[in-house]
């Protein structure tokens, strides 16, 4: 069986040498030795300032929203996984959409300009599939209306943009290290912004505002990664080169094998940009298509995925208005199998499954 993405497990004895530090500690949460130095390799390798390790990639969200004091309205992408737009309902404020750009699967700038209101507070982005973001317009149109701009990095391990981690734009920017992403810990996610005073907020605010033990900062929830699942990032990290380079391979057999068809689009990577090819996405010409493709790999126990299925604004609690670029591309989308470990061999029957549907 072969599904859309397979947990990179490093070997067990690493996992358990590493959490032979935990035992020998007693220690395993509240930000011990693995959860801090998990935080120090990444800063490092990634040349990023300041990073907070958290439990999940949807905490700090909510605590970016809180820390930045958004209300009311905050503009978003209809195009992303639901966490993008439920943390915002989830925090009380509306969320409310701009159209994407056909291309590159990203909230289009052109098209956020006309939903700003008075009661606007913020943007949140996401970089969809790791492919950054059109980041210096969303700056310009941050600035004119006093705004603040979270990136939603969740697919973003190991980008960079322009040279530098795409950790590094905006005011916050979080990421997701859950078991189906790129780099994982099991369950889990970080937080990253460049400025000291907010990464301080955003602290506090992690863990439950605490300033001490008997002294709050000021009102916090518990988004704190443990030392449990700081060690399976630690286990992980060291086979981050490895499994990029993977990728980037897998990747490319896709696309010579694919780009012959002109019955199908791929996902633009914009300029400037070391990709980490964390996901192979395919839109075809009709859902119908995409139905008939997707029950021909089925059989053949091959199961990619609907990634992003349904558009959010279509989601009945979330009461967006019609978006018609990202609900066309919604149902046509599909993001084929992409993971470390599968064969060259699967790639080019998923290959040729895909042109034989297509005939
Ligand atoms: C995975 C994901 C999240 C949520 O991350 P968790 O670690 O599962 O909480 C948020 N946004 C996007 C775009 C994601 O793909």
């Amino acid at each position: 069986m072969i599904h859309v993405t397979k947990t990179f497990l490093p070997k067990q004895e690493d996992y358990n040498a590493l959490l032979k530090r935990s035992w020998d500690t007693q220690w395993i949460t509240n930000r011990g030795d693995l959860v801090k130095e998990l935080e120090s390799k990444i800063k490092e390798t990634f040349n990023i300032p300041y990073m907070i390790a958290t439990t999940n990639g949807t905490l700090p969200l909510q605590i970016a929203i809180k820390a930045l004091g958004l209300t009311g309205e905050i503009i978003t992408t209809p195009f992303s996984y639901i966490a993008t737009s439920s943390v915002i309902a989830w925090e009380g404020c509306k969320p409310v959409f701009a159209d994407i750009d056909p291309e590159t699967f990203n909230i289009d700038p052109s098209k956020i300009e006309a939903q700003i209101t008075a009661k606007t507070s913020g943007i949140i982005a996401t970089h969809v599939f790791g492919n950054p973001c059109d980041i210096e317009a969303m700056d310009k149109i941050a600035q004119k209306y006093n705004i603040k701009v979270i990136y939603d990095a969740a697919h973003c391990f190991g980008v960079e943009y322009k040279g530098k981690s795409v950790f590094n734009y905006g005011d916050v920017s979080t990421c997701s290290f859950h078991a189906t992403k790129i780099f994982h810990t099991g369950e889990g996610g970080a937080m990253f912004t460049k400025d000291l005073e907010l990464f301080e907020t955003l602290y506090y605010k992690h863990n439950f505002g605490h300033n001490g033990p008997e002294e709050f900062h000021g009102l916090g929830i518990n988004a704190k990664m443990s030392e449990l699942q700081a060690a399976m990032g630690l286990a992980v990290f060291p086979h981050f080169n490895e499994i990029l380079k993977r990728r980037h391979q897998l990747y490319n057999v896709y696309i010579e094998n694919l780009k012959v068809s002109d019955q199908l689009q791929f996902q633009k990577i914009r300029e400037y940009t070391a990709y980490n090819c964390a996901y192979f996405p395919v839109v075809f010409l009709s859902e119908d298509i995409l139905d008939l493709v997707k029950n021909v790999l089925n059989g053949e126990s091959i199961f990619p995925r609907r990634y992003f299925y349904p558009s959010l604004n279509t989601v009945s609690y979330l009461n967006g208005e019609s978006m018609p670029i990202s609900e066309s591309l919604s149902k046509r989308i599909l993001c084929l199998p992409l993971y470390f470990d599968l064969k060259e061999d699967d790639v080019l029957q998923i290959c040729r499954l895909i042109h034989k549907s297509l005939n």
